[in-house]
């Protein structure tokens, strides 16, 4: 099966808000920046025989996620109530995504942040596996969509060139983003396979990103793990 998954302007907005918002801003409950964050995807699908085309129109951010530096953990309760919620909006529950921040010391290169850091770690995978049995066992699920959206503080500020569907990368200030896609699917003999999916972003494949401008991001002085944001080197 050839797994499409369709991100509209709109839900890449939404990601990326709440993802840099959990990365750039300290939030109270912890000593540092970056934290992951947890959200739903939801939107419209297709399934032909050999293709199934999945159109994330929309992403609600998980407010009631546990949001720390190298985890975050969620409560079942949150995806049922927006399951039923979103149906009475004509739209279905896709699957859900989560964020992999890292701070400029956590990777010696990007090439390392892109072979590694923004892949589904073996927990993710797991984690993806029994929400599906769960799912299915639950609602009758046959599929559900994983996604993680990476976020790494670089030096530099370099524009990403060309347009990659199986983990699309792009720079906003100095932080580098990328995007991975996974659909798990229930199979005849009951066994779960885990699939990647091609993702297309028409804002990212046009270039879009290039006119946001959020100055660049930095450590705090005296500070290991605590960016703010800078303009002409000052903070704002
Ligand atoms: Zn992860």
């Amino acid at each position: 099966m050839k797994n499409i998954v369709e991100l509209s302007d709109e839900a890449l907005m939404q990601i990326v808000l709440n993802g840099l918002e959990a990365f750039i801003v300290r939030h109270d409950h912890v000593k540092r920046s970056g934290i992951e964050m947890h959200g739903h995807l939801l939107g419209h699908y297709t399934q032909m025989t050999r293709k199934r085309k999945i159109q994330v129109t929309h992403f609600s951010c998980d407010t009631s996620a546990t949001m720390m530096p190298a985890y975050v953990s969620w409560k079942n309760e949150s995806d049922l109530l927006k399951r039923s919620l979103v149906d009475g909006f004509g739209l279905c529950y896709l699957g859900q995504i989560h964020s992999h921040p890292y701070l400029n010391s956590d990777w010696t290169t990007v090439a390392d942040a892109r072979r590694i850091g923004a892949e589904f770690s073996d927990v993710d995978i797991e984690t993806g596996q029994a929400t599906l049995q769960e799912c299915h066992a639950r609602y009758g699920d046959e599929w559900h969509l994983e996604m993680v959206a990476t976020f790494y503080h670089t030096k530099n500020a370099i524009f990403v060139k060309q347009y990659d569907e199986l983990k699309p990368e792009f720079s906003i200030g100095n932080v580098r983003c990328f995007l991975r896609a996974d659909v798990y699917e229930v199979m005849d003999d009951g066994d779960i396979k885990r699939d990647y999916a091609i993702i297309r972003s028409p804002f990212l494949e046009n270039g879009r990103e290039k006119q946001i401008d959020i100055g660049r991001v930095g450590l705090k002085p005296g500070r290991k793990y605590t960016l703010h944001r800078l303009h002409n080197g000052e903070a704002i």
